[in-house]
């Protein structure tokens, strides 16, 4: 496994160019994005949408939405759904080009018909183990079925009883007839049409028979006419496949596909049925779990969309496999994204109360601070200010190391746009020992923060007034697993046993300042000195904001790089 994270190039866009130059498909540039609705899509389906939105919209083509679904009993309206809505929030649009391969299935009977009646399709009675047994091996050719000679007439009576429903579910099946001695295990004689008594969630029980994967896939690009059919690497070996039946189909539209590697993350897992587990087990609260890679999930952790579709740009598409992008790539993308947008706010996560012992009792005002200094149009706005307010206890130390410049006794900070103080004594809780309360005096000629004469003060603290503060509860993230690599685990252990036990944690009565008070869902700031935040989508209100970290301020991406 190598890490590799710039990469930039994109061999698909060159075939395309060359396509376009030599006329071929009389100039159309089409690709689509085929998502099997069984589960939430990932941060790799969200590279596949920007792929295929962005070659379309790169070179005027045109890009579908269309779900496989012909596996009937794994597949759900739900993930339908949430699919789209995934594929709208990164920003793309499929029109009217929303497409079922299921409304595709009496098109592909004729199709099946067709190669039964040309002879290149049969029905076999071998049951599922047989014909694994007759498959042969990498270096041992497979057998014919005795099945494998029937006519034309009895292989059409027999499937279209298969379609009647006069057989029991796995006692036929209709394949293709290729070679069973074909060096690529693809092409011995797969399987085009199962049995399989299921509902289905679009065509409910009108079926019995349903068609395999590949057979769907390749001739659902062709009935749309799709050009330039790119997918990921696992699916190779099906390209002969992929091609056989569109020549011997004799589609109108003779669609070509691509591989591409796929979008692996380090720390995290891009696997449907490994997320599932993780949600089906309730070891993280749904598919929407700030934590999951899931697009889902990285909505409601904050992501902008647009850092999504840059890091799908900046990794490029490329055919070598077992690369990993580091986590820190995307989230450095992210911070890229919010240092620009993202208003900035004072919030203190672990308080510890200072008072201003010569600032009058009943006495407040309020200081103008700028709300994003990347930004000039985001504005200001007032915050209040008042004779106690909340600093963050770790930015005060009663015998403090050198190279520590911030609050201590007998030393002077500033408290960010608003006064100088100096911390004059500590108030301890008698029984731990614990500092509750600093008692401080302030210089009222420094009002905005800055000495009258000049002197130095190097702290700078981020402060909330006490009686202005808002609490909320505050999220904060870290890697959901604890190991690099996670799709290559040692022997003998399992997925869940790299989990992190430490990638939640909760702050619950942080204080922030008043200005947040009216945020709402998926809002988005810049707490100082935290890192950003966005209101969570499901657990705020009103009345109890719940916010959740996005992504620290510190970029650790690039660290210990070549
Ligand atoms: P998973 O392996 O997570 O179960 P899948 O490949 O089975 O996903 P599909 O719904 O079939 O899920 O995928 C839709 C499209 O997304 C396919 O074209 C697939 O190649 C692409 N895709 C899936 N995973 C990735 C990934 N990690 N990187 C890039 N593209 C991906
Ligand atoms: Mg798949």
């Amino acid at each position: 496994m190598t890490i590799e994270n710039e990469n930039n190039t994109n061999f698909i866009k060159e075939i395309i160019k060359k396509d376009l130059n030599s006329g071929a498909n009389d100039g159309r540039v089409a690709t689509r994005f085929p998502p099997e609705p069984n589960g939430f899509l990932h941060i790799g389906h969200a590279k596949s949408i920007c792929l295929n939105f962005g070659l379309a919209e790169e070179f005027k083509g045109l890009c579908n939405l269309r779900f496989d679904d012909t596996n009937p009993t794994r597949e759900e309206t739900k993930y339908v759904e949430a699919i789209k809505e995934d594929v709208r929030w990164l920003g793309f649009d499929w029109e009217d080009r929303l497409y079922f391969a299921s409304d595709y299935f009496d098109q592909l009977y004729e199709f099946a018909l067709h190669l039964v009646n040309s002879g290149k399709a049969y029905v076999d009675d071998l049951s599922a183990d047989e014909i694994r047994e007759y498959r042969g091996t990498l270096t041992e050719p497979g057998q014919d079925s005795p099945y494998r000679e029937r006519t034309v007439d009895e292989n059409l009576d027999l499937f279209e009883r298969m379609r009647a429903g006069e057989f029991a579910d796995g006692s036929h099946v209709l394949r293709a007839k290729i070679d069973m001695a074909h060096p690529n295990m693809v092409m011995r004689d797969p399987t085009i049409y199962r049995i399989r008594r299921a509902h289905h969630h679009r065509t409910g029980d009108k079926w019995c028979i349903y068609p395999m994967y590949d057979f769907t896939h390749c001739l659902s690009d062709a009935i749309e006419g799709i050009t330039h059919s790119v997918c990921t690497l696992e699916f190779e070996n099906n390209r002969a496949l992929y091609d056989w039946f569109i020549e011997n189909v004799n589609t109108k539209h003779t669609p070509h596909q691509y591989e591409f590697a796929r979008l692996e993350l380090t720390h995290t897992l891009m696997s449907k049925r490994k997320l599932l587990k993780l949600v089906e087990d309730g070891i993280v609260v749904g598919w929407d779990d700030p934590r999951l890679p899931t697009i889902a999930g990285i909505r409601r952790r904050g992501y902008p969309p647009e850092a999504m579709r840059t890091l799908a740009e900046r990794v490029g598409v490329a055919k070598k496999r077992d690369t990993m992008v580091e986590y820190g790539f995307l989230e450095h993308a992210v911070r890229e994204n919010l240092n620009l947008t993202a208003n900035r706010v004072m919030a203190v996560l672990d308080p510890l109360k200072l008072v201003i012992e010569n600032y009058p009792e009943d006495k407040s005002e309020t200081f103008e601070i700028v709300n994003n200094p990347e930004d000039e149009s985001a504005g200001s706005r007032q915050v209040p200010f008042s004779r106690e307010v909340y600093i963050e206890r770790g930015d005060f130390m009663e015998e403090p190391p050198r190279k520590f410049f911030r609050l201590s006794p007998g030393r002077e900070v500033r408290l960010r746009g608003a006064y100088l103080v100096t911390c004059e004594s500590v108030v301890k809780d008698p029984d731990t020992g614990e500092v509750v309360e600093l008692r401080c005096k302030y210089d009222p000629e420094s009002r905005g923060g800055d000495a009258p004469d000049g002197r130095k003060v190097k702290g700078t603290l981020h402060w909330v007034s006490a009686s202005h503060a808002v609490e909320a509860e505050v999220r904060l993230y870290d890697h959901l697993f604890l190991r690099e690599n996670m799709n290559d685990i040692p022997e003998g252990s399992e997925f869940t046993d790299f989990l992190n036990p430490d990638s939640l944690t909760v702050v619950k009565n942080s204080k922030l300042e008043p200005s947040v008070a009216n945020a709402s869902a998926g809002d988005r700031f810049q707490f100082l000195r935290h890192g950003y935040f966005c209101v969570d989508s499901e657990d705020s209100e009103p009345n109890k904001l719940v916010f959740n970290r996005t992504v620290s301020l510190r970029d650790s991406w690039g660290k210990g790089r070549k």
